[in-house]
């Protein structure tokens, strides 16, 4: 058979080492459910919720226990039968400390959750399904994009007379390297995906569908090309190689591939009639618009040489990290840093307890090795101005600049230089040979600004 191989790109952009054979063979295996979960309020881009329930409150699967009033926001749901213990700070995987409702898991009746794949068929016929129903069913169950943005999915795909959708474009990319779930969820919950993909493009009113996938996933092609066949006469709906290459899952990236047009500086895709989802967000939209379940549990990837089981499992969100690594077998004795996410955008972690969100794709555990090959363990040299960082830049910036900006405390230049257009991808770090992490930088220019807009707000 041919080998596939995927035209369409952007320009710039890195090829780090893909490191995929670790877990994208592991189907995806429900795990027990823990003892103890702690469900963070703020999940999602937008308002953070408040508590819906109180101290010693018996809660149970799917009930929403957090909400919000806001138009940019998600409700929360506790993902087991059990009793509120608390709501208390927690750590927070990327903010720092947020709200949190733990919740003591009942002894009884706790089943894990078991994923509804094989409930769905070629068969299924979105327009069962009004648009109102499908947009209110999103927003009921809480659904955020589950690539790592966690926008509310309901205000992507709500119709919207002012910016209407011309096509929807399926984030199948799965970029970073280690992370293979999205893959899985390719590969075994195919229908479900597939379900989601057509009710998301009815609501968004959307008569084209691409899913944009890399070229490194040929397995997953084909399986996509079939179904798409199956599907028979759907309209508009084929399947976009694209060339493998970081950050191809960026979504200002994916649009310029496959559709071959460019979001505007500063805008959003509806300015330009397009929708983005991942192929994750899809599989849940299914589940909350014909099963009425919400976002309680998701496929995540624990990964890296120091772990001991790698693979893809079913998690309920709230469940802390330390008790996933357990559940994986524990770490190796080579273990030296526990990152949510992947190598080139995830964070670093050192409180243990943190519980997974429901934007929380993997958990990559980094062997002293990794973390002495990694740039910010070498000597910091002065820029060369070899343009390396300007190269890759898939946002086209000038990223030595915006770091210098940052680092001498001038932070309204940096934003001169456009900080706020850098999507944090980490390529100008990973090329640059003075082993600058200029994405450090720029992420800490990004938060300064938040911080002093706040105060000044
Ligand atoms: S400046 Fe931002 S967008 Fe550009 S390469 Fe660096 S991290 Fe990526
Ligand atoms: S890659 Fe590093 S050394 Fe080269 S210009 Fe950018 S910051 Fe300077």
């Amino acid at each position: 058979m041919a080998e596939i191989r995927g035209q369409s790109t952007f320009p710039g952009g890195s090829h780090p080492p893909e490191n995929k054979q670790l877990s994208e063979n592991a189907s995806i295996q429900v795990i027990e459910t823990p003892k103890q979960v702690a469900v963070l309020l703020s999940q999602h881009l937008g308002a953070p919720c408040v508590p819906t329930v109180a101290k010693r409150e018996k809660v149970t699967a799917g009930q929403t226990i957090g909400t919000s009033d806001a138009f940019v926001s998600a409700p929360i749901h506790s993902p087991v039968n059990g009793t509120v213990k608390d709501i208390t700070l927690q750590s927070h995987p990327v903010i720092g400390r947020t709200t949190a409702v733990i919740i003591d898991v009942d002894e009884e009746g706790n089943e894990p959750k078991q994923p509804v794949a094989n409930q769905f068929t070629k068969d299924f016929d979105p327009t069962q399904y009004a648009v109102e129903d499908i947009c209110k069913a999103v927003q009921e169950a809480g659904i955020v994009g589950m690539g790592g943005a966690g926008f509310p999915t309901r205000v992507k795909i709500e119709p919207n007379p002012a910016m209407p959708k011309e096509v929807l474009i399926i984030n199948a990319c799965e970029c970073e390297p280690f992370i293979t779930c999205d893959y899985r969820v390719m590969m075994e919950w195919t229908w479900q995906m597939m379900a989601g993909i057509r009710l998301a493009a009815r609501a968004a009113g959307c008569n084209k569908i691409r899913i944009g996938i890399e070229d490194n996933k040929p397995e997953a092609i084909k399986l996509l090309q079939k179904c798409v066949a199956e599907l028979g006469d759907v309209g508009d709906f084929t399947i976009v190689p694209v060339k493998t290459k970081y950050p191809q899952g960026g979504e200002r990236q994916l649009i310029k591939a496959v559709w071959g047009k460019t979001v505007p500086t500063g805008s959003i895709p509806p300015t330009i009639g397009v929708c983005v989802l991942n192929v994750a967000t899809c599989a849940a939209i299914a589940e909350a618009v014909v099963m009425g379940n919400p976002l309680t549990h998701r496929a995540v990837t624990v990964t890296g040489k120091a772990i001991a089981k790698p693979g893809n499992y079913y998690v309920p969100v709230g469940m802390r990290v330390e008790e996933l690594i357990e559940h994986c077998g524990g770490m190796t004795d080579s273990a030296a840093r526990v990152v949510l996410g992947g190598p080139m955008m995830g964070f670093a972690i050192a409180d243990l307890s943190t519980p997974l969100t429901k934007t929380s794709g993997a958990l990559s555990l980094l062997t002293k090795e990794d973390v002495t090959k990694a740039k910010y363990n070498k000597q910091q040299t002065p820029c060369i101005r070899c343009g390396r960082c300007l190269e890759v830049c898939p946002e086209h910036l000038n990223p030595t600049k915006i770091a210098h900006a940052v680092k001498y405390s001038k932070l309204e230049l940096a934003q001169d230089y456009y900080m706020s257009a850098c999507i944090e991808c980490g390529c100008c770090s990973y090329v640059c040979p003075a082993n600058i992490e200029v994405t450090g930088y720029i992420k800490t220019g990004k938060l300064l600004v938040a911080r002093a807009k706040k105060k000044l707000g």
